[in-house]
């Protein structure tokens, strides 16, 4: 069954998410197609905790604080999908953005919440959208529609950026790629009355087996092209025909939620979208053959993007901090000098993250488009690129090797076995179950496949850090600074 688009219900609900997802997708897992991905035993942990979570939009606890009235239709929507025009509305925004981290213990780089801020950040640049005339459609138009139709039927979607990575060695800027580009980037083949016929590959798109669509684009990487056929941005439904989606090898298939308790239930899954041929509408398209006003949005400092992301690692940031606390006190070692040390500088790198989120709220403004942005989070996804294993590596060695040797499930459950478990596996002041249901925990942060896999999203997710930090070089102004030392070294030696 697909979102029924015509009767908009507002914010998305458990049920409704699980039915959406049943609409004839082309999934494909380990060499066969996937019926079901809602039973699927690799992606229906994930599916399920992602409905309790749509259905807590619902909740008294938590309704108000998720949702907003849309002065169209007087549904209920989600905070994730409203365009902020002021100060308290990125308030609100925010606490959205919190409830659906702590919820998901900052685990979902790809939660419903991160890429309604995309679709907004396109809506400001309408204008700019609006000016690359095509005969068929309006862009502006069509990004205006397109928001409107995620906010009113609140639509999970997800992303797909960059080439397959077949060969990197000549960069699609140049001419001579465009024989290589012919066989596997993303492009239009041909036009019809009805959209554009496109054709090739997108590496990678996070959760596109269990969402509503994909928003279909180029990142900085990519978006300078020799050819204008590869430059496109657009928006499809997953069971869109023509689209495979290949999933990568699960990192959630462990019997129960004991041994790996974050990995059973966010297992997102990251995957290959093949286009073959196929067909995307006029109204859906927000960009064809001229990169212009792509490259102004990654040229401005707008940014809608912050809170989903940025609560996101703040949570998992305090996550591991906290379980490497109550870790060294399940084992004694909490005072010891450079242990506490150790917890500090995960602590310092929380409060750190803390004052910078206040900084990118002070910053806030007003956008030419009319909307309230925050301010610039510049060197921050790096940053936190660069922590994140960082702060890995200190939980594994406030850890220990009960990061590794911990009895199972079923070695508790056995009266033979359990007697020694209570005895020598048991921590300071706390019993066995305790202790390896925590380290159970910071195995799935640190060492599971599950937890490596968050590492090496943690360092990719915002794109190729050195080409960040490269590129954030470019536009720091230092100014200021190289004129009083160039003053300096140019005065006379006082002696
Ligand atoms: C878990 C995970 C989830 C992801 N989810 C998504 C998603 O949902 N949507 C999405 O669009 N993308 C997603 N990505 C992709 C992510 O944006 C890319 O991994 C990232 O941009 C790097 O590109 P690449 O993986 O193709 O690496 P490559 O570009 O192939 O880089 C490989 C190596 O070559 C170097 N290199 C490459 N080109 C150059 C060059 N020109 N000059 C110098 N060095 C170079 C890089 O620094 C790196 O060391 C995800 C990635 C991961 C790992």
């Amino acid at each position: 069954m697909v979102v029924d688009t015509s009767k908009p219900q507002g914010a998305m609900a458990g049920p409704r998410y699980i039915e959406s997802l049943k609409d004839g997708r082309e999934v494909w897992l380990d060499g066969e197609r996937v019926s079901d991905v809602t039973t699927h035993p690799a992606l229906t942990g994930m599916v399920h905790e992602l409905a309790r979570i749509y259905d807590l939009q619902h909740s008294a606890e938590f309704g108000e604080q998720m949702t907003f009235v849309s002065p169209e239709t007087g549904n209920r929507c989600s905070l994730s999908w409203q365009l902020p025009t002021c100060a308290d509305d990125l308030k609100h925004k925010r606490r959205n953005s919190e409830i659906w981290n702590e919820q998901s213990w900052g685990q979902l780089g790809r939660s419903p919440d991160i890429l309604a801020p995309h679709i907004i950040t396109l809506y400001n640049s309408r204008e700019a959208l609006a000016a690359v005339k095509n005969p068929h459609c309006d862009f502006g138009e069509n990004i205006a529609n397109y928001h409107r139709l995620c906010l009113e039927n609140d639509l999970f979607l997800t992303h797909a950026l960059g080439d397959p990575q077949v060969d990197r060695s000549e960069q699609p800027q140049n001419e001579q790629r465009a024989v290589l580009e012919e066989d596997i980037a993303l492009h239009v083949v041909e036009e019809t009355t009805e959209g554009v016929i496109v054709h090739g590959a997108k590496q990678l798109a996070t959760a596109a087996p269990i969402s509503n669509e994909t928003y279909v684009s180029l990142s900085a990487t990519f978006v300078r092209r020799a050819d204008p056929r590869f430059v496109l941005a657009f928006s499809i439904p997953t069971n869109s025909p023509g689209l495979k989606v290949l999933c990568r090898e699960p990192v959630s298939q462990f019997p129960g939620s004991y041994g790996h308790p974050l990995g059973a239930l966010y297992d997102e899954q990251d995957s290959m979208l093949f286009f073959e041929n196929v067909l995307v509408p006029w109204d859906r398209l927000f960009m064809l053959y001229e990169a212009t006003p792509l490259l102004q949005r990654l040229g401005s400092n707008v940014n809608f993007m912050g809170w989903a992301n940025l609560c996101r690692i703040h949570f998992r940031m305090r996550l591991m901090a906290a379980v490497a606390t109550m870790i060294a006190e399940a084992i004694g070692v909490i005072e010891y000098r450079e242990v506490a040390a150790k917890l500090g500088e995960m602590a310092t790198y929380c409060e750190m993250w803390r004052h910078a989120m206040d900084g990118v709220e002070h910053g806030a403004y007003m956008t030419d488009g009319g909307l309230m942005s925050l301010g610039s989070m510049s060197g921050m996804n790096i940053f936190f690129a660069q922590t994140s294993a960082r702060m890995v590596q200190l939980l594994r060695e406030i850890s220990g090797s009960g990061m590794i040797m911990q009895p199972s499930e079923n070695d508790l459950a056995n009266p033979d076995l359990r007697p020694y478990l209570d005895r020598y596996m048991r921590g300071k002041g706390v019993g066995v179950e305790y202790k390896s249901r925590l380290y159970r925990l910071a195995n799935d942060l640190a060492v599971s496949s599950f937890g490596m896999r968050q590492e090496v999203y943690e360092y990719w997710h915002g794109g190729d850090p050195n080409r960040n930090r490269i590129n954030l070089l470019r536009t720091f102004d230092q100014s200021a600074v190289t004129d009083q030392i160039k003053d300096l070294i140019s005065r006379p030696l006082p002696h």
